[in-house]
């Protein structure tokens, strides 16, 4: 039974604490933050107890998190203007396999040619992590800027600017080191990345995105709000959204810090990115 069935069937004919508690618990569940499951809960207590009207009870629901369910999207590019894609996120929630993703719906698409991207692989700490870039690189045919092990990756993301402007990419696509949140040293190499972007680029050309797992629950809450504290975070990616969390991560993150989503992740393969689109969204949230 979905979320909806179940809150109607425990407010139906009823205004006891209890079952609200109950109601609290299934939003809790569904991968909501508590702030939210409350006053998702309060808003239904205060119209709905006692009624069993499906619809009123789907509409508060819906209302409430519908101004925290905000859908982002990728700046346009414009031509002979170097662009930056910067994506960061703890390791394994699925930045390298996202970076790949975005570049093939945006050639997919159209929007610009394989030949124009580069990828910089700037995970000098891991090799697997560039040799994974470069076998997605390899397999897409775009070009792809490394490191050498363990050289310093604001150093490996200046050179792949340089080389950029040098072919004359128009967009780069950086694939951070996987920060641990709580690693304070790290996040501040982080902080040093996104400086040494915005000695090449203007603050228009560069978009920043925090990748989180969507079946994480509550720790994606700290995740975003922690990256958002080095620098301005424009949106989210909610990579493995088939892997049956909630997408609670969504409404959740934005209630904490007003980041709003780009895209969810949908699978493995390349195509498997969607863009995020908040009706859509809520009709899943709310089946
Ligand atoms: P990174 O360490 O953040 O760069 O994470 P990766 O991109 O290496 O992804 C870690 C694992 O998650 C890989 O096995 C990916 O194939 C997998 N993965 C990434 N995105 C998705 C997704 O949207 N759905 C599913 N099912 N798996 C994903």
């Amino acid at each position: 039974m979905g979320l909806i069935s179940n809150i109607i069937t425990f407010v139906k004919g009823t205004e006891s604490k209890k079952n609200i508690a109950e109601v609290e618990d299934m939003l809790l569940g569904s991968g909501l933050s508590p702030s939210l499951a409350f006053s998702i809960s309060k808003a239904l207590q205060r119209s709905f107890i006692g009624a069993s009207k499906r619809d009123d009870i789907l509409r508060t629901v819906r209302e409430t998190l519908q101004p925290l369910v905000v859908p982002y999207t990728l700046q346009p590019l414009q031509p002979d203007t170097l662009h930056v894609l910067f994506l960061l996120g703890v390791n394994g929630v699925g930045k390298t396999s996202t970076v790949a993703k975005i570049a093939y719906m945006l050639a997919k698409n159209k929007t610009i040619t394989k030949q124009s991207m580069l990828f910089c692989a700037s995970d000098t700490f891991r090799t697997a992590a560039v040799e994974q870039l470069s076998v997605h690189a390899d397999a897409l045919d775009i070009d792809i800027y490394k490191g050498t092990r363990g050289q310093d990756p604001s150093a490996v993301i200046y050179a792949s600017l340089e080389h950029a402007k040098k072919e004359k990419k128009t967009l780069v696509l950086i694939d951070s080191a996987g920060r641990m949140n709580t690693r304070k040293d790290l996040m501040q190499q982080l902080e040093k990345n996104y400086r040494i972007i915005q000695k090449h680029v203007k603050v228009e050309e560069l978009e920043t995105f925090v990748v989180v797992d969507g079946n994480s629950g509550l720790n994606t809450i700290n995740q975003a709000k922690d990256f958002n504290t080095l620098f301005p975070v424009h949106a989210m990616i909610c990579a493995k959204y088939d892997g049956g969390g909630s997408g609670g991560a969504i409404p959740n993150i934005y209630e904490a810090c007003s980041i709003p989503c780009a895209f969810l992740g949908t699978g493995e393969g390349y195509q498997d990115l969607m863009a995020f689109e908040r009706e859509r969204f809520l009709d899943e949230f709310l089946s």
